[in-house]
């Protein structure tokens, strides 16, 4: 069989750890027999960051503008620990961090649905796509204890050096915290346009939050940052599509999601979208299944894994033992990237490919094969848990 020629390259973000070995196999069995791939390799290795003082990790988001489409394997987030056993130069940020800085993206994550893995909430049928606004609020505050007797205010010097104040609480008798936090209207918009261009590629309906009620200012800025880019940029687009742009409080949408069939894109402001996608990702059983996507409002795509790169099997493979490790959500980014890809060169082989793929491994694990964190959540009566390499290789043959 001819291999699916590829015009544009694809960003290829190698990783650490287990899903590094994984990112190999995955390429070896999945794709190389089936794709011509090509591909623009940026190592982000721990190690390789770490000898480029992490240049490595900037070029990879360069590139990523450049071409349009990533993919992206799991990297080490290094603390203390890390810097001692890498022996690293300085302690490296967040590549994830420094690649959504440069994309100015939001991040959705969104599960994959497998018969036997039951959500906690059985309704949910369909999937519920979470997008985190990952910029400002708590994430970028300032804080203070303050003593009592102290007057705390808000204090605003504009170019002119005028001040405008205004009192936050005046702490007579108790000591007490004060907390300064802040967005931009430009990031709110980046992130309304990213949820506005996802939902219409993904024809979901989207729903956004905030607590306006309470906070009439801040709050209130985001619900008509939204409003308005929908009015102006996006009312035609969704009717066209058949789709619903809709904003509710947060305690509404909270009710409205539990009560929901999913099937849903749930744009989150920074917090609830943290606290939210932890809770939405144990509700549809595993970290092993949940996707994420870095979409930035001029279009450029990142695809990732949501899980990190699973240390504990790590050292069993060093040490030789055959790991069982869940290759599906790091497939599925490849998949999503090259669907991409193909959309972008127009090359339908390729999106045929990937849907293949896709199909493939939801058969293998409705057929019972599965890692072993999988099984032990899968209602499923036939159940095989095998090794990593023999998950791909169970897929490979599936591949219709
Ligand atoms: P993790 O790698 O997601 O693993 C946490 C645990 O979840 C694993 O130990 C494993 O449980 C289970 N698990 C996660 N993915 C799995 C899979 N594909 N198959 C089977 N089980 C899976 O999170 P972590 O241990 O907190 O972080 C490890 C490293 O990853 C850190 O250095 C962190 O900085 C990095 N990280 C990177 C990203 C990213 O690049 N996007 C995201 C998160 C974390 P058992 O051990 O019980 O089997
Ligand atoms: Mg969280």
């Amino acid at each position: 069989m001819a291999k699916i020629q590829m015009k544009t390259p694809l960003v290829e973000m190698d990783g650490d750890e287990m899903t590094r070995v994984i990112w190999k196999m995955i390429k070896d069995i999945l794709i190389l027999p089936y794709v011509d791939l090509k591909s623009e390799y940026y190592d982000l290795g721990l190690v390789h960051r770490n000898e480029t003082d992490d240049q490595v990790t900037i070029d990879s988001a360069e590139a990523t503008k450049k071409y349009g489409v990533a993919v992206k394997c799991a990297t080490i987030t290094p603390n203390a620990q890390r810097v001692e056993e890498y022996n690293l130069k300085e302690m490296w940020k967040s590549p994830n961090g420094t690649i959504r800085a440069i994309l100015d993206g939001t991040v959705f994550r969104k599960p994959i649905l497998v018969d036997g893995i039951v959500p906690y909430i059985p309704t949910w049928t369909k999937p519920i796509t979470i997008a985190r606004h990952a910029y400002g609020d708590i994430y970028k505050n300032t804080e203070l204890r303050v003593e009592a007797g102290s007057k705390a205010e808000l204090v605003v010097t504009d170019k002119d050096g005028n001040e405008t104040r205004a009192l936050i609480h005046d702490f007579k008798n108790s000591d007490g915290i004060i907390q300064g936090v802040h967005n931009l209207d430009d990031s709110i918009a980046s992130f309304a346009r990213s949820c506005f261009n996802f939902a219409l590629d993904a024809k979901e309906d989207l729903w956004f939050a905030s607590k306006d009620t309470i906070s009439k200012t801040y709050d209130h800025r985001f619900k008509d940052i939204f409003a308005e880019i929908y009015e102006n940029e996006y009312k035609a687009k969704f009717e066209e599509a058949g789709i619903e742009y809709f904003y509710t409080l947060i305690d509404d949408v909270i009710a409205r999601i539990i009560r929901s069939e999913g099937g849903i894109i749930w744009a989150c402001k920074n917090y609830d979208g943290d606290v939210m996608s932890d809770m939405l990702a144990t509700a549809y059983g595993s970290l092993g299944l949940m996707t994420s996507v870095l979409v930035s409002p001029s279009g450029v795509y990142e695809y990732e894994a949501a899980h990190g790169t699973v240390t504990r099997h790590y050292y069993k493979h060093l040490a030789g033992e055959k790991t069982s490790t869940n290759p599906i959500a790091t497939i599925f980014a490849w998949t999503g990237a090259l669907r991409k890809r193909g959309e972008l060169d127009n090359i339908p082989e390729l999106c045929e490919f990937a849907d293949k793929l896709e199909a493939a491994s939801i058969k293998t694990m409705e057929d019972g094969v599965m890692d072993k964190n999988l099984s032990l959540i899968s209602k499923l009566e036939n159940k095989r848990v095998v090794d990593t390499e023999t998950f791909l290789r169970e897929i490979a043959a599936r591949i219709a």
